[in-house]
């Protein structure tokens, strides 16, 4: 990764559409490089739905602002962080026309971030609209990690986000394999409700690195309707995210 902007390395996490765990990936993601030691923020950049507020229990907070500028608000998780859902009333930035939500994510970008921040994680909207594009072309991101299921038509969307990157000229650390197996709380049989190993195989076809697959657990839904993400326990379940932050931070 390289920086070409002073402050934080920004890396931009996006997939092709929604519903697919961008947002849980990031937060945990996050958690799991704050655990390995890196001083880490995360900037949730999605106005269709702005889920960081639930995933870190900070649903509700007001940031404190200092010469117009927001103070990212800590959680217990060693994860400062600001999002689209902690500046406007739930669903009204939906109406955003372009330019507003790329002056958002300017306002969430350039926050008071702390001096010491090593890692910007921004939570991308789902697909490439003018917040990826304001994005890619402002803050010029070190590298983007992309989040797919291994279904065939968020595999095609998210090939086509990857696009928007490569166009710009930000490198791609890799993709994720989320929703991957599903084990039967009940009888422990593993199913692939949406395929399987579909993003390696398609990071092997984009000659892209593959950072890990992630299964579908009801845990981690749950955890992370509590505000208590599943990276940040000591459990199986923070695994696969403590991988993934291992492949980043290389
Ligand atoms: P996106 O940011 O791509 O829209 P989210 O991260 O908000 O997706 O996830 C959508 C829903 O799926 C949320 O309720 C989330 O808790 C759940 N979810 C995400 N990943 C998993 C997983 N691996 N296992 C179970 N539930 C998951």
């Amino acid at each position: 990764m390289t920086a070409e902007r002073k402050g934080p390395l920004i890396v931009a996490v996006g997939s092709g559409k929604g519903g697919v765990g961008k947002s849980t990936l990031t937060a945990n993601l996050a958690i799991a490089l704050a655990k390995k030691g890196v001083k880490v923020g995360l900037v949730d950049a999605d106005i269709y739905g702005p889920s960081q507020p639930v995933i870190f229990g900070t649903q509700g907070q007001k940031p404190q602002a200092e010469g117009n500028k927001p103070i990212p608000l800590d959680s217990k998780y060693g994860v400062p962080h600001l999002s689209m859902g902690h500046l406007v009333a739930p669903g009204k930035a939906l109406a955003w026309r372009g330019p507003m939500a790329a002056g958002a994510l300017g306002q969430l970008v350039e926050a008071h971030w702390a001096a010491d921040t090593e890692v910007l994680l921004i939570d991308l909207p789902p697909g490439t609209g003018d917040v990826q594009l304001t994005m890619v072309q402002k803050f010029k991101p070190a590298g983007a990690v992309l989040v797919s299921t291994p279904q065939d038509l968020a595999l095609i969307d998210a090939a086509r986000a990857g696009q928007l990157f490569d166009t710009a000229g930000v490198p791609i650390i890799g993709l994720v394999e989320n929703m991957s197996g599903y084990a039967c709380p009940s009888c422990g049989e593993v199913s692939d409700p949406f395929g399987a190993g579909g993003v390696e195989a398609a990071a092997e076809r984009l000659e892209l690195p593959f950072l890990g697959r992630i299964p579908l657990d009801m845990a981690i839904r749950q955890g992370s309707d509590a505000g208590e993400p599943p990276a940040a326990g000591d459990g199986a379940m923070a695994e696969p995210f403590l991988a993934i932050a291992d492949k980043v931070q290389a």
